[in-house]
């Protein structure tokens, strides 16, 4: 494919370029894979417990096979889920302006689409038309299933970003470009149409990841007739986190998924299997090990996961009040901030003049009060905390890349008066 050459400005390769993008797009969907394994036919343990048994192989290969009910359910569910963001009414809000300095129009009705979907689940299993366990049941097919979807989604948004002239910063690579894709936010129609990115960033993935942890409490109610406390810690503090997420729907619009990450294979494949089928591992350890915790142990993590999601969203919409209206005064003061030659405005007060992304320590917070109550025999439901950790370490670094590049001597001196990537004085 030919790529104009105003279109090869940015074509320095990123994880790694080709063999990189190759490797990653094989190694993630392996990972989700074996986690799997390891909490569902493994006992929790990260390595094969006896090695001359291969029945947990069997049955997990049995389960990963692709199956026309996995196909139809989460047919069902995307299409539902897509239905809510076309025809429910919201607030129409313009984001903030894309690289050729256009501004596209949101409209944000993620709250009542997520609370619609929990009604209608909650009447769908009270009217005994769906069960607890209907997910827990097709939970390996429905990996394969979205993980197919995924790669042929990513494929259609390769060629469609080309044929509708939707192309932004690629290198004429194809794998490099199939991952980082060619799109910043395709739209069907493009500009006006349905936004895909903001649609996958939010809703199938984002709601799927919590209605998958209810039902597995609810197959641990079926199977044991009681839920552990455990269990409901994780349910609860990863709905806090999302019903949050919608709350603050607007502040999406500023986050460098929406903003900067065109929508290729990586987001694609993070948001529809990365997060619903891994970041539920908490809790399909919990269905499995029914241990209790000390009330002292739970009001211990509860004010860690408070402490984290304090410092989360108050870091994040301080940049985002900012970034709306800078003459907002931040902890009675007028705030500060560099100005750039983009006529984009830095932020040097606040949370943001003690660390470039404060904001990841509370994220890493509370991945680690939602690791907490599966205890310590294992290490896969840890699996959460040591990814994110690293992902935010590296998202820092490219982040850092990216406004080196964009904003110059101005970045050279945001970071020279605030010199702390993530945590004040240590790193
Ligand atoms: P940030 O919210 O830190 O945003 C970074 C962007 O903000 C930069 O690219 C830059 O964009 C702008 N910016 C940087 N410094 C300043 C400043 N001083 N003043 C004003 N604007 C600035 O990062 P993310 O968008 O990556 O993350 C948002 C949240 O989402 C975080 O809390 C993160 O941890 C969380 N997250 C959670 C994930 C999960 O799986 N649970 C995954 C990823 C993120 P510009 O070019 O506009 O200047």
């Amino acid at each position: 494919m030919k790529i104009p050459e105003s279109q090869k400005k940015w074509s320095n390769y990123e994880f790694g370029g080709p063999i990189g993008t190759t490797f990653w797009t094989v190694l993630l969907p392996a990972v989700v894979y074996y986690m799997f394994f390891c909490v569902r036919f493994n006992g929790g343990a990260l390595l094969p417990r006896e090695t001359i048994n291969l029945a947990p192989f069997t049955s997990f290969w049995d389960s990963i096979t692709p199956t026309w009910e996995a196909a139809l359910i989460y047919a069902v569910w995307i299409v539902f889920q897509g239905l809510m963001q076309a025809f429910i009414p919201g607030k129409k809000v313009m984001g903030r302006p894309v690289t050729d300095g256009s501004r596209l129009q949101y409209k944000m009705n993620g709250v009542v689409s997520f609370i619609i979907t929990f009604v209608v689940l909650g009447i769908a299993v009270w009217m005994g038309w769906i069960k607890f366990d209907l997910i827990y049941n097709n939970f390996g097919a429905l990996i394969s299933v979205v993980l197919i979807f995924s790669y042929l989604f990513s494929l259609f948004l390769y060629f469609y970003g080309y044929k509708t002239k939707q192309v932004d910063r690629v290198t004429g690579n194809f794998i490099h470009d199939f991952w980082m894709g060619v799109s910043l936010n395709p739209r069907i129609p493009p500009i006006t149409g349905f936004d895909l990115k903001f649609f996958c960033e939010a809703r199938p993935g984002l709601i799927g990841w919590v209605v998958i942890n209810f039902s597995l409490m609810g197959v641990q109610y079926m199977r044991h007739g009681f839920v552990t406390l455990p269990m409901i810690l994780v349910c609860a503090f990863h709905f806090i986190y999302i019903a949050d997420y919608f709350w603050n729907e607007l502040a999406i619009l500023t986050t460098t998924d929406i903003m900067h990450d065109k929508f290729g294979f990586m987001l694609v494949f993070g948001d529809l299997v990365w997060v619903p089928f891994t970041y539920v591992i908490q809790a399909m350890y919990l269905l499995e090990h029914t241990h209790t915790l000390p009330i002292w142990g739970a009001a211990l993590i509860i004010i860690l996961n408070f402490l984290g999601y304090c410092i989360f969203r108050m870091v994040n919409i301080q940049k985002h009040n900012f970034r709306t209206n800078p003459d907002k005064p931040i902890w009675g003061k007028k705030a500060e901030y560099i100005k750039t030659k983009q006529g984009n405005l830095l932020l040097v007060s606040g949370f943001w003049g003690w660390s470039r992304h404060f904001n990841f320590l509370g994220d890493i917070l509370m991945a680690l009060a939602w690791c907490l109550p599966c205890l310590f025999d294992s290490i896969v439901p840890y699996f959460y905390v040591i990814y994110f950790v690293l992902l935010l370490i590296h998202r820092e670094r490219r982040d850092n890349k990216r406004c080196a590049i964009k904003y110059g001597e101005n970045w050279d001196r945001y970071t020279e008066r605030v010199p702390w990537r993530i945590i004040p004085k240590i790193y």
